[in-house]
Parts: C-alpha cells; structure tokens; sequence
C-alpha cells in the first residue's frame, strides 16, 4: 500500500471545499497558509517560505518543533505500543507523565485524570466537582461559579462557564452547567487587589455558595476571553472565601501552565493551592494532544464516597501512550532545562520593545507577562489581512478580537524574537495609520 506522499502539493481547493478550520464557515473559506515542514522556532510554507512562530501553535509547542529528544521518544513509544485502552490495564508511559505531574504540581494533588484534549480535561474538572458534593451529602452544590471574560474550552460544559456576553460560545453556553457569573477581575497583575473584586467576589460567595460546587479559573491571565492579567491578589481572595464558602477551586491552567507567565504554574504567583486542577497544551510540548486534571486525596474520596463510586468519565483515548511518553520527555525538558531563564529573557525583550506601540492612538495598552506580549487595540482586527501582512513580514502570528499578542516557543532566539516584534510594532502602526486616513 501506498504511503502517504508527506511532499505532495497541497490541495487548497479540496481544503476550501470541505475542511473546516477553527471557527471557520464552510461558504465563506478565508485563506490559509500550507505548512510543508516545521523545524525550531519555524514553519516551512509549502512554497519556500519560512515564518518565524509567535504562537507556540496556540500555547503549547514551548521547546519549539522537532526536538530531537521527544521525536526520539515517540518513535520508541510508536513501535512499542502506540495505544490501548486504559480501562483494565496501564502502562508505563501513562505512570510516568503522572508521577511527573504529582511531584511538579503543589503537595495537595496527587490524583490524576489522563484527558485528550483541555476542553476534555475542564469537563472533567466539572463533573469531578459536581460528583464530589454527592459523595458529601450536599447534592444541592450543583451550580459551577465562573468568571465573566474567562475560557475554559469548546465542549458543552466547558462552553457553559466561558464568558456570558458576546463571546464564544453565546449561543451554546447555557444549556448544560447552571453557573454563577462573577465580573471579571479588575485589579492588575502588578496592584493589590481593589474593593470592586473584593466586594463582587464576596458578594457572590455570600449569595450563592450554598449551591456552588466549584469556582473555576483561569489564574493569572485570563486568555482567549480578555488576554488580560490579573492580580495574584484576586487569587488569594479566592481561595480563602472557597475555603470559608465549602466550595472547590478549579484552576485552569491549560494555557499559562509549565512556565508560560514565568513560574512553573500561574498560581505559584499568588502560592496557593487548587482543589483541581488542568494542564494540557504545553504538556506534551505540543507534539500530539493530551490533558490532565489532578485532584486531591479529599476530592479522589469525595467522588469514591458518591453513589455512583466510582468516578464517571472514561474515554477511549485514555492515557494514550504515545502521548504520554511526549508528554514524558517534553517534561522531562522543561525540568532539567532552562525554561525559567528563557521566559526571563523573552519577557525582559517584550517589555524592551512592545511598549513603543503605545504612541498610536489606536493602541489601547500593551500587556506583558513572562513570555506573554500583548497589544491591545482599542477596535477588533481584521484576523485575515494582519495574518497576511504577517506572513509578508516572515512571521506566524494569529491575531483575534483586538488583540495582536505572541507567546513564542521558550528556544526562541533573540534574533527572531526581534523579528517577531519589530512585526508585530510594524503591524500595530500600519492599523493606526489607516484607520487616521
Ligand atoms: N482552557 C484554557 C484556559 C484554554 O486556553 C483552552 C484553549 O485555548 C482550553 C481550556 C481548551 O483546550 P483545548 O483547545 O485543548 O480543548
């Protein structure tokens, strides 16, 4: 048989015609760019050109692509055994990532839950919190309590505690999870934390917290919905009035996680601990997909104590050992490498450059955080034209909304990170001046 032709050209018609990207119509396909080949810090379009990434191919590619080191093990894992369910049986692999990620995360969690994807990994969050409160003969705590501009993924629950107005997923996101919205933070991340978030939150906890199983959140920074960072102060409120109110705190750390805002974990900012909490993205280096949601002993007993006892969830791709080891040597990586460095230097070149663009008036502010930059517009950009003057300036960047931001691989070089924002400076101005025409 046939193997796949890696080198044939690439079908743009056949893709237009019936591939769906994200967030993306089938009657109106806007352009995208064929990557042949993707090595470091770099994409290879089909026709030559090379891009430096910006993206980490959203948040998770942090060693850059084709490291010689997770290839190597997962070709070993591939001619080892590349799947089997997990229902019954276990492997290695799946023991290994896990005794990684219980000694890397805080003391407190110690159970973990091997998902395929971080929408995955949040509904299981979700259902972890719901089933612990029958286990602990309070049924009534049903209701999940969220923060208004977060996300927290695409599926139905996870949909259900993302923001309420005039995001993703308004016309879906309230048919599964009875939530409590709380406003979104308003402190920064480098302020102590103001009376507006203190009163919202104690506000809602006083309100609703007898039938509030969880908060969930994204610390630190608060991605897709706001590309905003908040207060470690906003954290610690948090937790106390969870720990006060009986109510669990689900951290998503799915997309700051394994050293995106320069600690190993966003919440190591504020040092406090979750009940839960998600990884995924960055977790196998962004190789291939996989998830987890650990928990703690209390959570794990919570849920054996349920009537159902065990916990409910078990996917086919459970565990999947190919992901597991990537996911292994991707940690193994970041442990004994020098991401904390890296991120130092990528954020002390953003904050260098990304605030030059604060001259334009349509630049609103410009946001900094390990190797987060951000510039905000005060309008919605057009995500096609600016991918495409991007690409024209020999690099990859995807901005959405108003946001025109970067979260290189950690390997990045400063030649490239250079490229990256004197890009993204170039491309900033080019709005504002023609939008003064
Ligand atoms: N949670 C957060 C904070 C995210 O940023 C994302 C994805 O962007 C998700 C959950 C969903 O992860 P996935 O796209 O892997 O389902």
């Amino acid at each position: 048989m046939a193997l796949l032709n890696t080198n044939a050209p690439i079908d743009y018609a056949f893709d237009a015609q019936h591939i769906w990207h994200p967030y993306t119509s089938m009657t109106q396909a806007l352009p995208v760019y064929g990557v042949v080949s993707a090595q470091g810090c770099e994409l290879t379009l089909d026709n030559g050109k090379v891009l430096v990434d910006g993206t980490s191919s959203w948040w998770s590619c942090v060693h850059g692509y084709s490291h010689p080191t997770i290839l190597a093990a997962m070709q070993k894992q591939l001619t080892q055994l590349s799947h089997v369910m997990f229902g019954g049986i276990t492997h290695q692999p799946a023991i290994e990532v896990s005794k990684r990620l219980v000694q890397m995360t805080s003391a407190n969690l110690t159970k973990v839950f091997l998902a395929d994807s971080g929408s995955i990994a949040v509904e299981v969050a979700l259902k972890m919190a719901l089933q612990y409160w029958q286990g602990r003969n309070k049924p009534q705590k049903q209701r999940i309590m969220t923060v208004k501009s977060g996300y927290h993924g695409d599926t139905f629950a996870a949909m259900s505690v993302c923001d309420p107005d005039g995001g993703m997923h308004t016309m879906f996101g309230n048919n599964v999870t009875k939530q409590v919205f709380i406003p979104a933070p308003t402190s920064k991340f480098d302020e102590p934390l103001n009376q507006t978030d203190i009163t919202a939150l104690e506000n809602a906890f006083s309100q609703h917290h007898q039938d509030i199983a969880a908060v969930i959140i994204e610390p630190i920074m608060q991605g897709a919905g706001a590309m905003r960072f908040y207060s470690p102060a906003y954290l610690v409120k948090l937790r106390q009035l969870c720990d006060q109110y009986n109510v669990l705190l689900i951290l998503d750390e799915i997309a700051t996680g394994f050293g995106r805002t320069g600690t190993l974990f966003a919440y190591e900012h504020a040092n406090i601990e979750a009940d839960i909490l998600c990884v995924g993205k960055a977790l196998t280096g962004g190789y291939i997909s996989l998830a987890a949601t650990l928990c703690s002993d209390e959570v794990a007993n919570g849920i054996s104590d349920s009537p159902a006892g065990v916990f409910m969830h078990g996917p086919t791709f459970m565990g999947n050992p190919l992901a597991c080891a990537a996911a292994t040597a991707s940690l193994d990586l970041l442990l004994t490498g020098d991401w904390l460095q890296q991120v130092k230097d990528i954020e002390t070149h953003l904050l260098q450059t990304l605030p030059a663009a604060i001259k334009s008036k349509q630049v609103k502010d410009v946001r900094v955080l390990g190797s987060v930059g951000i510039i905000e517009m005060h309008s919605p950009v057009n995500t096609s034209a600016l991918q495409k003057a991007f690409v024209e300036l020999g690099v990859w960047v995807r901005p959405f909304s108003r946001y025109i931001y970067i979260m290189p691989p950690y390997t990045i070089s400063a030649q490239q990170l250079t490229q990256l924002t004197s890009a993204m400076l170039m491309v900033a101005d080019t709005i504002a001046s023609s939008q003064s025409d």
